[in-house]
């Protein structure tokens, strides 16, 4: 891990964005925004960002009074700014509708959560960071003692196959980054439907850092993540992201074949010693391992051509009804 400190008084500061997606979070934007500015105007003085260093919400078809929050914030100061979008697109495209707004306005851009579980102080680490040349800095979560034990058991599990099947993924980072303005313009052109974030930026390059910080517990509100939406999120990684598991599926197939070679040396075996295998329970357990796993196969491939299906529509990834 990079060290954050050392920039000389003579560093630039960046003009910064910060990047909040909002899916009802009308108790917690306010203090979020009010918590935010103070700490871009602590950082404005400390020469890390410039004063006039702003907040862009993008409030994701919320159905709750996020934008009216959005709108009273903007009202207040020209440094809190908002987008809506006219439907629920769900996080990366929320995320991507406030990085593409905002790319030709500001130097650095950061993404965190509405809820304030990104701990704000590592925001000036993080900027400290781009003083010294980095172009992109990974927030990663040392401690996920707030999240409940099956969640961090599926964490572990997730990071260690992604790790596995793509070495670029870094784990316990999610989305709470912060990235150069011409980072954001090369992400621009990855057109993708089934965009997976945290997979494309260490794809894009560039210097890069992680900060290390503790993940809070949410500030007010829920989850907008159940276990089912989790469990898609993980799933969409892995398969918008690497082929690995058609790979097994070949392989599945190669040991499925040897397994049905022996089976029939085996029988053949039986039959010319003049000592045939008894009944069909040998036969329908057999019928129903394979079936199962061809079914499995068949579903693994599926998911694949659904995501060719989703990509050769080319849908706009967001639809922005209003800014503020
Ligand atoms: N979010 C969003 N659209 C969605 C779901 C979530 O913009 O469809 C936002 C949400 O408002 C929050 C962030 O994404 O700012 C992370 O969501 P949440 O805190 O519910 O997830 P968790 O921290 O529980 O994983
Ligand atoms: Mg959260």
């Amino acid at each position: 891990m990079s060290s954050a400190s050392g920039a000389g008084p003579a560093a630039k500061a960046f003009r910064t964005c910060i990047v909040i997606p909002c899916c009802n979070e009308q108790e917690v934007i306010g203090h979020t925004v009010q918590v935010v500015l103070a700490e871009l105007d602590a950082m404005a003085a400390q020469g890390l960002v410039t004063p006039d260093s702003y907040i862009c919400c993008v409030d994701d078809g919320s159905t709750d009074g996020t934008w009216q929050e959005v709108l009273r914030c903007a009202q207040g100061t020209p440094r809190a700014t908002g987008i809506k979008l006219s439907a629920n697109f769900g996080h990366p495209n929320a995320l991507v509708a406030g990085l593409f707004a905002n790319h030709h306005k500001a130097q650095v851009l950061i993404t965190m959560d509405a809820d304030l579980q990104d701990d704000v102080s590592v925001l000036a680490r993080m900027m400290a960071l781009h003083q010294q040349g980095k172009m992109v800095v990974y927030g990663v979560r040392t401690e996920r003692k707030v999240d409940v034990l099956p969640k961090r058991i599926a964490a572990w599990f997730y990071y260690s196959a992604m790790h596995a099947m793509n070495g670029r993924t870094i784990r316990g980072h999610a989305d709470f980054r912060s990235a150069d303005a011409r980072v954001i313009a090369d992400l621009e052109r990855f057109g993708e439907a089934n965009l997976y974030l945290r997979g494309l930026f260490p794809l894009i390059g560039y210097p890069s850092a992680q900060v290390q910080y503790e993940r809070r517990g949410r500030q007010a509100g829920v989850s907008k993540y159940s276990y089912a939406k989790l469990m898609s999120l993980a799933w969409q990684g892995i398969t918008s992201f690497t082929t690995t598991p058609l790979r097994m599926v070949f392989y599945a197939g190669l040991i499925m074949f040897l397994v049905a070679v022996a089976v029939a040396c085996w029988v053949l075996w039986a039959a010319i010693s003049g000592n045939p295998i008894q009944g069909w329970a040998s036969l329908a357990l057999l019928l129903a391992l394979f079936s199962a796993i061809n079914m499995i196969c068949l579903g693994v491939i599926g998911e694949y051509i659904g995501k060719i299906y989703k990509e050769v529509k080319h849908r706009p990834r967001y639809i922005i009804e209003a800014t503020a």
